[in-house]
């Protein structure tokens, strides 16, 4: 033993350290929290690792992905990741894979190989892929993700916790009033929303814009029926407009709604866009309309900006570009050009130059087609300048260019800090896994490690995740006022499309064995499905029953003789799961096939079944025994309910090795979570929709997912750790 790993031994003691430096480790994207992973691995003594991602490095990783150099942009992340974290530790192991995790070579085969997969991946898609093979395959799962400063890990051990997908990725709209948007903005977002509506106004698809109705807001017709619904009330208000009065502003507010999509309109044509005189006159106009003209007129109405909490002060172009650089705070500040907050007169060149170069040679091709893009600096100049000025006249703080890009564009940029907490605390939890399933060999401990012993199926085994916890890392101080909070794992969700149902393998060469076998000699024969739908992915490939058009069952019938591989939507291959589904028994449940040649002498069926076999729903007498044991077992321990599980596991088993394979059968001691998590979810539900429909007036600006926090950090296109998009 080197020095090296002296303190390390002492720490964790001989046999779990002996387990931390032989255990397999995958981890999962070699991004932000990877890299974080990766030097936490290597400096534990972990000593076999592989590495997957299918990132190059970008200038934009180094600030925080700190294995990486400039010398590295352009290459691999996983493959200098390796090399670098080599430097910490030449003793380790590391196998770097440059690709997609999604790709058929890291299948459930792949993740086989591993006693542990961390997760370290910036897009939802990715992780639930990933979730999916670790259910597969039987591997525990330590995930985590982080969204500026909020991080959170999860560990996620099929069966025994709930898994990545248990817990619906909800997506937390951010809406916004139209009317907030359109006359009584308060806050620099309402204003930068505003200016993307300008922008799509001027030269996008102007019908889509919400500037572009020539009704008035809703507000101010609601405004004046709530004032006029009650006649009492308004005979003690001698302000109340009468409802001529109120006709009246609505007729002036179309009015300057109309002048603005006409100002608008009156972009150049033809030659005349060539004149740069011109297309200044009209951005000159367009200024006019927008900051001045509509602010002015509405000042004049009864209700105009009732609810803003300050009135606007309109502004015009002579005014805005005759002030000197009266208030460019940042600009003796120094810093980055792009991070200074601009004067008035800067937003006002800004914003007529902008509309000089969009409406230029070279963009004036796509005019009515344009899309603001927070990575197109023009389109993002326009936004700033135009967002900028209507803070100003509705006094609000103005922001930088680079503040707008991040609020226009939805981001929360990554933070190295939290992303170092997530990884430390996947480590920690990586190693108390690692500790649970120390009494048996890793080579050997697939699942729910303590029932792979005789010995272990007492009352007082620990399930694999017993000192496991999930941990929230918050912004501010929470509870008792900790930054990182810890939370037990929730159990699956028996709704949840991924773990929820029975998963039975089929191993079967798929080349040859036929959809119609798969039917009448698996389905029907082996596991009495009555009248089997089978569905791949969103297609269905096959259904029985009445109400099926000829069409449906002339598409049916012709799968059948297929060979699995050949079947539509992919083919059945190694690693493809479907989903059964038999109404008339009302069971459900997905095939998890592997690809195996068999001998007809030694095994004649040509395919085996294992996994646990799917049952038809317990008629209510046994569910009212369950319940009754499970509320037993609930009210004394976690413990004899593990062991109702495990004799579970033990009277479905067909032989040894299945034997610690995962069981949904084992309805007695899930069932009172059950109960529990459907309310939870039927509640969250209708709290869901309640906001759905509160929003319904309201323009959906973005989406982001709070309620899974770190857990949704990102949108799928893959070249985003640096940031986050939540768009
Ligand atoms: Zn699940």
């Amino acid at each position: 033993m080197t020095a090296r790993y002296a303190h390390l031994e002492r720490s964790l003691g001989a046999d779990l350290f002996a387990q931390v430096r032989s255990c397999k480790v995958l981890v999962v994207g070699s991004g932000g929290i990877g890299v974080e992973i990766l030097k936490n691995l290597v400096m534990s003594g972990f000593g076999d690792i592989e590495i997957v991602d299918l990132d190059t490095i970008d200038v934009s990783n180094l600030n925080r992905q700190f294995l990486f150099r400039s010398k590295h942009v352009g290459m691999s992340k996983s493959e200098v990741a390796r090399e670098v974290a080599l430097q910490f530790n030449p003793d380790a192991k590391i196998v770097a894979h440059h690709g997609n995790v999604k790709e058929e070579r890291f299948g459930v085969q792949f993740i086989s190989k591993f006693d542990i997969v961390l997760n370290a991946l910036d897009n939802v898609g990715a992780r639930q892929h990933v979730n999916r093979l670790c259910l597969a395959a039987k591997k525990p799962l330590i995930d985590a993700g982080t969204q500026g400063y909020l991080g959170q890990t999860n560990i996620h051990v099929g069966r025994e916790t709930a898994c990545f997908d248990c817990e619906p990725k909800t997506e937390n709209k951010r809406t916004f009033a139209i009317c907030t948007i359109r006359s009584t903005p308060d806050k620099p977002v309402h204003c930068i929303v505003w200016a993307k509506e300008l922008f799509k106004l001027m030269f996008g698809n102007a019908e889509e814009s919400m500037l572009s109705g020539t009704e008035p807001d809703e507000d101010i017709a609601d405004a004046n029926k709530e004032e006029s619904a009650d006649p009492d009330a308004n005979a003690t208000n001698a302000d109340a407009p009468s409802s001529a009065e109120i006709k009246e502003d609505q007729n002036k507010e179309k009015e300057i709604r109309s002048q603005i999509v006409e100002a608008v309109a009156s972009r150049p044509s033809g030659d005349e866009l060539d004149k740069d005189e011109t297309v200044r006159a009209y951005a000159r106009r367009v200024f006019d309309a927008v900051f001045d003209h509509e602010i002015r007129f509405k000042l004049q109405l009864r209700n105009g900006y009732k609810g803003a909490n300050k009135r606007p002060t309109p502004l015009t172009f002579e005014e805005a570009s005759s002030k000197a650089d009266e208030d460019a705070s940042g600009q003796q500040a120094g810093g980055l050009k792009d991070q200074r907050i601009m004067s008035l007169k800067e937003c006002t060149d800004m914003f007529v130059d902008s509309v000089v170069t969009l409406l230029g040679p070279e963009r004036r091709g796509s005019l009515g087609d344009m899309v603001f893009d927070k990575d197109d600096a023009l389109t993002l100049r326009f936004v700033t300048a135009a967002s900028n000025l209507r803070c100003h006249c509705f006094n609000i703080e103005r922001k930088s260019l680079w503040d707008t890009k991040g609020i226009a564009g939805n981001i929360i940029h990554a933070i190295a800090t939290t992303n170092a907490i997530v990884a430390g605390l996947q480590t920690l939890e990586a190693i108390k896994i690692l500790a649970a399933l120390k009494r048996v060999p890793v080579a050997n401990a697939t699942w729910r490690a303590p029932s792979a012993s005789a010995e272990d199926t007492d009352a007082a085994s620990p399930a694999l995740t017993a000192n496991s916890t999930a941990v929230w890392v918050a912004r501010e101080p929470v509870g008792r006022g900790y930054l990182l909070q810890a939370t037990g794992l929730p159990p699956p969700n028996p709704k949840c499309f991924s773990c929820g149902n029975a998963l039975v393998t089929l191993s079967v060469d798929t080349s040859k064995f036929t959809f119609g076998d798969l039917i009448d000699r698996v389905l029907k024969g082996r596991l009495g499905v009555n009248l089997p739908s089978i569905m791949l992915d969103a297609s269905e490939l096959y259904a029985e029953g009445d109400g099926l058009d000829e069409d449906e069952v002339e598409f049916f019938e012709a799968n059948k003789p297929k060979a699995l591989a050949d079947c539509p939507a992919g083919g059945i291959k190694e690693g493809t799961i479907v989903d059964v589904e038999d109404f008339s028994q009302d069971m459900k449940f997905k095939v998890l096939v592997h690809q195996k040649v068999y001998d007809a002498e030694e095994n004649p069926d040509l395919f085996e079944v294992g996994g646990e076999e799917p049952v038809a729903k317990p008629d209510a007498k046994e569910d009212s025994e369950e319940k009754a044991s499970a509320d037993k077992a609930e009210s004394s321990s976690d413990a004899p309910v593990r062991t109702q599980e495990v004799e579970a596991i033990m009277s479905t088993g067909k032989d040894g090795e299945e034997l610690v394979a995962v069981a949904s059968t084992v309805v007695s001691s899930s069932k009172r979570p059950r109960e529990d998590g459907e309310k939870d979810h039927e509640s969250e539900g209708s709290k869901r929709s309640k906001t759905d429909d509160e929003g319904a007036a309201a323009v959906v600006v973005s989406e982001i997912d709070l309620a899974g926090g770190a857990k949704a950090s990102g949108d799928d296109d893959g070249d985003d750790d640096d940031v986050i998009c939540i768009d």
